[in-house]
């Protein structure tokens, strides 16, 4: 297909100026990120076999940063959460974020690890915060080790 005038101008313009376009195309991506953000989603919508071909593509070349954006999601998960239901520890007052846990208040934990949902509840725990807040709470290492056995639970967090 051959292009419009139009068409050719604007790539003859696009070529000139690149760096004013891609700067603009910063800004733009700065300023609206929802906009941005949907037309992403819509491109996926349409093109879902071409970007499911991709990633999997991509994942397989580069194992290691799969593992690293795993890594990487699921802390920011975990910082998420601390930051609904504060990253201090409720009994002792501890607030180094490394040797923090989520205790679940009633020790119904188990729910969770039983149906295998720990990372995906984490997950509906951050989409609403109200229930995460009703639930968890923040306990560090130590005073959550104490709590379960004094309330003999089993499993670990
Ligand atoms: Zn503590």
């Amino acid at each position: 297909m051959s292009n419009t005038p139009k068409q050719y101008q604007h790539r003859n313009w696009y070529t000139l100026h690149r760096q004013q376009a891609s700067e603009y195309a910063r800004k733009f991506r700065l300023e609206h990120p929802e906009i941005v953000h949907a037309r992403k989603k819509r491109y996926d919508a349409i093109n879902q076999d071409k970007t499911k071909k991709y990633r999997l593509m991509y994942l397989s070349l580069w194992p290691e940063r799969r593992k690293e954006q795993k890594r990487i999601s699921k802390e920011n998960l975990r910082r998420s959460i601390f930051n609904i239901i504060g990253s201090k520890c409720a009994k002792c007052g501890f607030a180094d974020i490394r040797a923090l846990q989520f205790d679940h208040i009633n020790g119904d934990g188990y729910l969770d690890r039983k149906s295998g949902l720990v990372e995906k509840s984490l997950v509906i725990y951050k989409n609403n915060p109200e229930l995460a807040k009703k639930k968890l709470q923040t306990l560090c290492a130590n005073c959550n080790q104490i709590k379960k056995h004094m309330k003999n639970e089993t499993g670990r967090h």
